[in-house]
């Protein structure tokens, strides 16, 4: 098992027969709930072996739905209020609640079109966001009463989408950027993500030097760092910035890697939401 020898901010755990990781993070309010899955311990099989979250990539309906009822009870939460986006990576927030329940659930058609963020501040309203490689991030407030999620592939790292949530969460939920703490997920490393001149010069234009690593006449984007970036530049205590180390392509046995696989491959998915009492 990979996972269990590897130090992070996230933490490795075992639950019910299922691997995920959490935050051991001190700050974290006992309100939220949160957790990474792994791609151990599902039913899909071949590419998408074996808990693929995602009903996007070609997998059949039924193990991916599946798959998601035993990441749900891993974490103790239900599927039926699970809500998630088509993400196009964008940067459009959708401010959502509990009439929103189930949506993305059980089926793609029901799910909140065209977005890459979701925030909420109702209870039992977990956040969803699929990623192989992407960046996911989960956001909560310093009182855990409002919780938001973001996938950041590229183009959504350039496009700030980190920042949308944000600004979502402070407009909507009367809070300032210093309330809000934002944990940056697993996703690939700048490890094992080399990239061309032209991204890396409007990697450079945005954020500076800092997400670039140039060597050996290559040059490794980390879009981790960039996220980051973006984050304190938009006035996050930089104390209040997360970041796992684990890189998706890096960990063949724990997480599926789009990058690494080559499509067809399954997705992780991430989850935030506020514990009902
Ligand atoms: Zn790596």
């Amino acid at each position: 098992m990979e996972g269990s020898n590897v130090r992070d901010i996230l933490g490795w755990r075992v639950r019910r027969g299922l691997e995920i990781w959490q935050p051991e993070i001190a700050a974290l309010p006992a309100s939220v709930v949160c957790g990474f899955s792994g791609r151990q311990g599902g039913v899909s099989k071949g590419a998408y072996t074996s808990l693929n979250l995602g009903l996007h990539v070609g997998d059949q309906e039924e193990h991916v739905v599946e798959n998601r009822r035993r990441f749900c009870e891993a974490l103790d939460i239900d599927l039926e209020g699970w809500v998630a986006a088509e993400q196009v990576h964008g940067n459009d927030v959708a401010v959502v609640g509990r009439k929103d329940r189930g949506r993305g659930a059980f089926s793609r058609v029901t799910a909140l079109p065209a977005v890459d963020g979701l925030v909420t501040k109702e209870a039992g309203v977990w956040l969803t966001c699929y990623y192989a490689d992407c960046v996911p991030l989960i956001f909560w407030d310093t009182r855990g009463r409002a919780v938001g999620i973001a996938h950041a592939g590229w183009r959504g790292t350039l496009a700030q989408v980190g920042m949308r949530v944000v600004e979502a969460m402070v407009e909507t939920f009367c809070l300032g950027p210093k309330d809000i703490h934002v944990l940056v997920g697993p996703a690939i490393g700048s490890c094992c993500y080399s990239v061309g001149e032209e991204l890396a010069v409007l990697f450079e234009e945005k954020f500076g030097e800092k997400p670039l690593i140039r060597k050996e006449g290559r040059i490794h984007l980390d879009l981790k760092a960039a996220n980051r970036e973006s984050l304190v530049r938009g006035g996050i205590p930089p104390g209040q910035v997360y970041l796992s180390k684990l890189c998706t392509s890096c960990l063949p046995g724990v997480f599926f890697s789009h990058r690494r696989d080559k499509s067809p491959t399954g997705r992780m998915a991430a989850v935030i939401g506020l514990r009902e009492h």
